[in-house]
């Protein structure tokens, strides 16, 4: 199993070493022992980065579960199994998905506490994200009271802990409707509890930014029903990008 070394709380962290376990070479993948490159999961794109080692250099171009296994997949020269390998994140597309997944836990809690609609599903790209709400009926002046409400949260530059928590625990403080707790393996314990202030608190695997003034400002672009009860919005971010 490979070790997750951005968890629990170790986001900001760029470059590792790594020993190489398996090279599938049909498919240009490679098992590491440890690796800071997130796999796909959670609405949050895979990150992209480089592996140099000793015969060579790979550009890591996905990075995905497969079997119980993280997988990452090499452009370019491939590791032989058992080398060491030093790993690099392509930290301007991690930081932004930083920025944007953090931004929708955010997002996803005002809309919670304003509107009752918990979020059904999220997708975060470097440069927007968006977000389905259900069950929700927005009107036209929502997506600015959403607007509003989530900047005034920004700017009280909120601290963004990662921890992890025992599973029960957890379970009794996330408020209903804020996370699918449900869909997470009973045998997962403890969980990563990513937590807002005193705002919110919610379970996730994600990589998150410390502060939220690290946000900048957030802009709804675009609000659309999808099917009866379902609610879409977009947003963009635009402001400091300190890291
Ligand atoms: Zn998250």
């Amino acid at each position: 199993m490979t070790e997750q070394l951005y968890l629990p709380d170790d986001d900001y962290r760029r470059e590792f070493d790594a020993r190489v376990e398996a090279v599938d070479e049909s498919n240009g993948t490679v098992v590491l022992d440890r690796t800071l490159f997130y796999k796909e999961g959670g609405g949050q794109p895979p990150d992209h980065g480089r592996l140099s080692f000793e015969s060579g250099e790979g550009r890591v171009v996905d990075v995905r579960k497969d079997h119980g296994e993280i997988r990452h997949t090499v452009e370019g020269n491939l590791p032989k199994e058992g080398a060491t390998v030093h790993g690099e994140l392509d930290w301007e597309r991690r930081y932004a998905h930083m920025r944007y997944h953090t931004a929708q836990h955010v997002v996803s809690k005002v809309v919670l506490d304003e509107y009752g609609a918990s979020t059904a599903g999220n997708q975060i790209h470097d440069d927007r994200a968006r977000i389905d709400f259900t069950p929700a009926a927005f009107d036209e002046d929502d997506p600015r009271a959403i607007e509003e409400r989530a900047n005034a949260l920004i700017e009280r530059d909120l601290s963004v802990e990662k921890e992890n928590r025992p599973r029960a625990a957890l379970e009794a403080e996330t408020p209903d409707g804020r996370s699918n707790l449900d869909l997470i393996p009973d045998d997962v314990d403890p969980l990563r509890a990513v937590t807002i202030g005193d705002v919110d608190v919610c379970p996730c695997g994600g990589t998150h930014v410390d502060r939220l003034g690290e946000l900048g400002e957030l802009t709804i672009v675009d609000r659309s029903s999808k099917g009866a009860d379902t609610e879409r919005i977009e947003f963009v971010l635009d402001g400091p990008e300190q890291a």
